[in-house]
C-alpha cells in the first residue's frame, strides 16, 4: 500500500460508516471488480460510502493525501474510468435509493443507482425515466455523461429530463445545482460527466409508459445495404415515438436465425415505438417490411422487460474496445465500409451499432447543456466485444482500422460516455465550442482537478494546451 494510501486509510478508520476494503479483505475480489475486463485494475482502497458524509470525509482525506479518486457508480465506464491501479476507488454501490413522486412525476435517486433499480422504482408506478438500455449500467455515469436510450427521441437526453444534483465537491462540501442555484455548474453536470464532484443525488423528471411495441428483423447479403438506405431516409421524416436501429454483426447460432443463415454478416434491426400503440403498429410493420426481412417478431412487451432484454449481451469480464462518432449525412461509402468490414470481423458478437438521434433530442439547444454535438442524428458505435487477451490486438485493431477509414465522413464530436480509455486527445472534441465554459466551471469547483479520472476537463491552473474548436 502505497503511503498516501495508507494516509487515506488512517483518517478513515474508526469515523467511516461503510467499508474500508483493502486487497486481502474477502469482499475485497468482488469489489474491485468493473464491466470491462480489458481495463481490470487492483484500487490499493476501495472506500465503500454508506452516506453523504462518508463521501465527504474520503473527498476531503484524497484531497489532503494529494491522490486523484476514481468514482465508481456501475463500473461500466468503457475506459475504466471507475477503478485504479493502487489508488483510491469512491464506490458508491451502497447508495441505491429511489423514492418517486407519482402525483409530480418526479424522482430522487442516489449516486450509486443502476439502471434497473431506477426503473423498477419507476415502473411500478407506471412511470419512466429515459436512460439507457442495459438494465446493469450505473444511472450516475450515464446521465452525467448525457444519457442515450429508447425514449430519447420521444422525450430527450437522461441529462435533459434531470432538474437537480445534490454533489460533494473539491473541497468536501455539499453543494446543490439546478436552473436556479449553482446554475453554471448544472449546466456542466448535463453531459459533463465526473468533472465536478461526486454526485450524491439526482431529480428528475419522469413520464407515463408501462409497455412499448417491440420488433425486430435480419437482413442479409445485398438486402443490408439496401436496408440501410431505407433507414437514413425514412428516419428523417419519423415520428419522435419511433426507435429504430440496427446493430451489424455475425448472425448467432440460435433459434431464431435460419439455420443456412447462421454465422453470415446480418443487420440486426429492432423497432421500439412508445405511446399511441395503434398508430405504432402501422408505423413498426412498415418498417419491418423493407427489404426482404428475416425472423420478423413483434409484441408489445411491459417497459422492464425491454430494458433488461439486452442484460446478457453486454456481461462483465469480457474484454470490449470502442470508438464512436457522428454522422450528419449517412453516405451510401460509408455503408459500404461498414459492411464490408463485416467480412474480417474478428468476434462474432462485436458489432457496428448505429442509432437515429433526432427527436426531442435533437431540439434542445447546443448551449442548454454541456452535452455535445444533438445537429448530427446518426451515431455509430464500433464496440469489440471478445474473450481472451490473445485476441486483444485483433480486435483491437479492427475497430481502429474501421473508425479511421470511416472518420472523413463523420462531424467533428463524440459521446464522453461512448469513449476507450486511449482517446484523451478527443475530449475538446466532445466539446467542442462548449470547452472554455466548462474550463471555467471546473476551475471555480475543482480548480486542482482532484476528479480527473474520467474524460478529464482540466482547469484553468492544471490545463494543457488542450481547447476546443
Ligand atoms: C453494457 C453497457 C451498456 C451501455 N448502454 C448505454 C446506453 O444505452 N446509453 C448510454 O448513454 N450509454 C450507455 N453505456 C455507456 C455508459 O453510459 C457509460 O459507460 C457510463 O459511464 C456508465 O456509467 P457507470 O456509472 O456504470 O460507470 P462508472 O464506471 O461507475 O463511472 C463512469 C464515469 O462516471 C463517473 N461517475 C460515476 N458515478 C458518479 C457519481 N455519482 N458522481 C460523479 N461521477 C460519477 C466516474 O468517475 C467515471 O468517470 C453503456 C455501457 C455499457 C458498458
Amino acid at each position: 500500500m502505497s503511503r498516501a494510501i495508507e494516509e487515506v486509510y488512517s483518517s478513515l478508520s474508526g469515523r467511516f460508516r461503510g467499508d474500508l476494503l483493502r486487497p486481502g479483505h474477502p469482499e475485497f475480489p468482488e469489489a474491485r471488480r468493473i464491466w470491462n475486463g480489458m481495463v481490470a485494475r487492483t484500487p490499493g482502497l476501495i472506500a465503500r460510502c454508506a452516506g453523504v458524509p462518508d463521501v465527504q470525509a474520503v473527498v476531503r482525506a484524497a484531497s489532503a493525501a494529494g491522490i486523484f479518486p476514481a468514482i465508481r457508480c456501475g463500473g461500466h465506464s468503457l475506459a475504466g474510468f471507475s477503478s485504479c491501479e493502487g489508488g483510491l476507488v469512491i464506490d458508491l454501490s451502497r447508495l441505491r435509493q429511489v423514492s418517486v413522486d407519482e402525483k409530480n412525476r418526479r424522482a430522487r435517486f442516489s449516486g450509486g443507482c443502476l439502471l434497473g433499480s431506477v426503473d423498477t422504482a419507476t415502473q411500478a408506478l407506471g412511470l419512466v425515466f429515459p436512460s439507457g438500455v442495459v438494465s446493469h449500467t450505473g444511472a450516475a455515469g450515464l446521465v452525467l455523461g448525457g444519457g442515450t436510450g429508447w425514449l430519447n427521441r420521444l422525450h430527450g437526453l437522461s441529462c435533459d429530463n434531470v432538474e437537480g444534483f445534490t454533489l460533494v465537491v473539491a473541497d468536501g462540501s455539499v453543494l446543490h445545482a439546478s436552473a436556479t442555484e449553482n446554475s453554471d455548474l448544472f449546466w456542466a453536470l448535463r453531459g459533463g460527466g465526473g468533472n465536478f464532484g461526486v454526485v450524491t443525488e439526482f431529480e428528475v423528471k419522469l413520464h407515463p409508459l408501462s409497455a412499448v411495441l417491440y420488433g425486430t428483423a435480419l437482413h442479409f447479403g445485398d438486402d443490408i445495404p439496401r436496408v440501410l438506405q431505407a433507414w437514413r431516409d425514412f428516419m428523417l421524416e419519423s415520428p419522435d415515438n419511433l426507435r429504430w436501429g440496427f446493430s451489424l454483426t455475425i448472425a448467432p447460432h440460435s433459434e431464431n436465425v435460419p439455420a443456412h443463415l447462421r454465422g453470415l454478416p446480418v443487420a440486426s434491426a429492432s423497432a421500439v415505438w412508445a405511446e399511441d400503440l395503434e398508430e405504432g403498429r402501422r408505423y413498426v410493420d412498415r418498417v419491418l417490411s423493407f427489404c426482404r426481412p428475416v425472423a420478423v417478431a413483434k409484441q408489445v412487451i411491459p417497459f422492464l422487460k425491454l430494458q433488461t432484454m439486452a442484460d446478457a449481451e453486454f456481461p462483465h469480464g469480457r474484454r470490449y474496445y470502442t470508438k464512436s462518432g457522428y454522422f450528419k449525412s449517412f453516405t451510401d461509402q460509408s455503408i459500404h465500409t461498414m459492411v464490408g468490414a463485416l467480412e474480417t470481423i474478428p468476434s462474432p458478437v462485436s458489432q457496428i451499432e448505429l442509432a437515429y438521434l433526432g427527436g426531442a433530442a435533437a431540439r434542445v439547444g447546443a448551449d442548454e447543456t454541456a452535452f455535445g454535438d444533438r445537429s448530427a442524428p446518426f451515431v455509430m458505435n464500433l464496440l469489440g466485444n471478445w474473450q481472451n487477451a490473445e485476441d486483444d490486438v485483433a480486435n483491437v485493431s479492427w475497430v481502429r482500422n474501421l473508425f479511421a477509414k470511416l472518420r472523413p465522413a463523420m462531424v467533428p464530436g463524440v459521446y464522453v460516455n461512448f469513449m476507450s480509455g486511449d482517446e484523451d486527445d478527443r475530449v475538446p472534441e466532445a466539446y467542442r465550442n462548449r470547452w472554455e465554459r466548462l474550463v471555467a466551471v471546473k476551475t471555480q469547483y475543482d480548480p486542482s482537478n482532484l476528479f480527473r479520472m474520467n474524460q478529464n476537463v482540466p482547469s484553468q491552473k492544471t490545463a494543457g494546451s488542450a481547447s476546443g474548436d
